[in-house]
């Protein structure tokens, strides 16, 4: 807001402004993570998206997103601990509106939280929804985007940290198959994300509360499209929670690699209706399909 006599100066600063955005030197760049970061002694807090009494979206056949959320951060938990993660803590919020999400990084800040990973499970914009009936009700849909994306906040205390780990989970990711989903990218109203990094599905999202009030470093990564038919029946198998866990597991050891290098990556992503996907694992990292 600004006063009238003030616009004219104003809008010749906003010209300014919109120059410099534009000038590639203003992108940020992927740090890497803490200086002698030891896997055991650091605490990955674990955000579950959402609360019990504000699920969150509802799946194809009307699953809770919250559910799904949980169940992953628990998986993630277990193969975390296994790859040394120690001090991994899933963190569990109740209660509904804004101070529920205001207060996830303040606990996590009292938890010692060294990395913040929020977990969820992604719907899309309600022009693209349809109606089919399953589990004996009228449920909502659309089968036109599928894949996983992760967000990163410039407002957050340490931007760059954060952009660096979200790289790691996108190369590990796309090691295991995932291909990231575009549609938080389209240019309508409630998306308009831009990326960061488009192979790996990195968006930028400022205004997210869980990141930018994060004191440590902190992603917000969406496992994959729950309003996606096909989708949805590969994310409720075991194995894809423990695919993707394993790969999240693998990125931390990327990221905070301690003595020892990184244990290869080990698991086969199901196909939404059980067998495992036939293509070797894609090992490459930067190309835009
Ligand atoms: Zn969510």
């Amino acid at each position: 807001m600004c006063p009238p006599r003030r616009l004219a100066a104003s809008l010749g600063a906003l010209l300014l402004v919109a120059a410099e955005a534009s000038a590639p030197a203003a992108a940020l760049e992927p740090a890497p993570g803490p200086a002698g970061c030891r896997p055991e002694d650091l605490v990955v807090v674990l955000d579950v998206g959402h609360t019990p009494e504000q699920s969150g979206s509802a799946s194809a056949t009307g699953r809770r997103e919250y559910d799904l959320n949980l169940a992953l951060a628990e998986t993630i938990a277990r193969e975390a601990v296994a790859a040394g993660f120690t001090a991994t803590q899933v963190m569990k919020t109740t209660g509904s509106g804004r101070s529920q999400l205001e207060s996830r990084s303040r606990r996590a800040a009292e938890m010692g939280g060294g990395l913040f990973l929020s977990i969820h499970h992604d719907a899309v914009q309600d022009r693209y929804l349809k109606t089919w009936f399953a589990n004996g009700a009228a449920r909502r849909y659309s089968d036109l985007f599928a894949g996983h994306s992760l967000f990163v906040s410039e407002l957050g205390a340490r931007p760059a940290e954060s952009f660096g780990f979200a790289m790691r989970l996108g190369d590990r990711l796309r090691a295991i198959g995932m291909r990231p989903t575009r549609h938080h990218n389209e240019p309508i109203p409630g998306e308009n994300r831009p990326f960061l990094d488009e192979a790996r599905g990195i968006h930028r999202y400022d205004e997210l509360i869980v990141l930018k009030t994060a004191a440590m470093p902190a992603v917000l990564f969406e496992a994959g499209v729950i309003v996606n038919r096909a989708e949805e029946r590969r994310i409720v198998r075991p194995e894809f929670r423990r695919c993707v866990a394993r790969a999240v597991a693998a990125a931390l050891a990327d990221w905070c690699p301690g003595d020892k290098p990184p244990e290869p990556l080990a698991c086969r992503m199901p196909t939404p209706d059980g067998g495992a996907l036939t293509e070797p694992p894609d090992s490459d990292s930067g190309e835009t399909e």
